[in-house]
């Protein structure tokens, strides 16, 4: 996930021990004209915090099948209010690291990013801290390990995909899909599977066993349902 703005890097190839801290004025700024795509883990915690499913959600707060967060006519987050962000405590990873980015490859190496600021963000950058501390103060670990998890059912998908002969029609379909998602242009295909709640109610009632009311543990079935769909 990432800000898709024309946003440039001051700074790249950082690590968790790169030194970085970071003021927020708390200008609300930077939730205007933001694209935020989302996985589903964040739908998750969103859904949660409004108290509605993930299927709600992503028919309320979603576009692109589910793929990126709703914007109100101004431009404004669907989720900014004269108060700040209304989900704030379950906000997206990309919100959280904000002036920061983070790209994990194939291998699962983690580079961070310092994205430039845009002229209208009051924020200040100081060095007094690392990067692991504000990714501890951002309460990030969650979201990172959701990211990681997701992308690495990407490219198992698009692994999967590569390996098997599946019929020319449905190979087309499905490797399309996946590669849309992965390429942030899903708006036109049939995305119900990223949608946890469906998913997992799916694959229990399938299975013959219970709901799980914990987001972690939903993760942990919607991922292996997924794989298993896609064999
Ligand atoms: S989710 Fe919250 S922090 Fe993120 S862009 Fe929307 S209002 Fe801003
Ligand atoms: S624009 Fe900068 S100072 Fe304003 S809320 Fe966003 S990060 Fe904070």
């Amino acid at each position: 996930m990432e800000i898709s703005l024309a946003l440039s890097l001051s700074k790249t190839g950082l690590n968790r021990d790169s030194a970085f801290n970071f003021s927020c004025s708390r200008c609300l700024a930077c939730c205007r004209f933001k694209k935020i795509q989302l996985n589903p883990y964040e739908i998750a915690r969103m859904a949660d915090n409004r108290g509605i499913s993930t299927s709600e959600f992503i028919a309320r707060y979603t576009t692109t099948g589910g793929t990126v967060l709703r914007s109100n006519q101004d431009g404004s987050c669907v989720f900014l209010n004269i108060e700040g962000c209304s989900v704030h405590s379950d906000r997206p990873l990309v919100c959280r690291l904000y002036p920061l980015g983070r790209q994990v490859d194939s291998l699962g190496v983690e580079i961070f990013s310092q994205i430039e600021f845009e002229e209208t963000c009051k924020g200040v950058l100081h060095e007094n801290g690392t990067i692991e501390q504000y990714l501890a103060e951002q309460g990030a670990a969650p979201f990172m390990r959701a990211a990681d998890l997701y992308l690495d059912l990407l490219w198992r998908l698009l692994d999967l995909l590569n390996e098997q002969e599946l019929e020319p029609s449905q190979s087309e379909t499905i490797l399309e899909t996946v590669e849309a998602v992965a390429a942030d242009n899903a708006g036109e295909y049939d995305l119900s599977w990223i949608d946890m709640d469906w998913a997992v109610a799916e694959y229990c009632r399938l299975s013959g066993i219970s709901v799980p009311k914990g987001i972690d543990e939903k993760m942990g079935i919607h991922i292996k349902a997924v794989r298993e769909w896609a064999a």
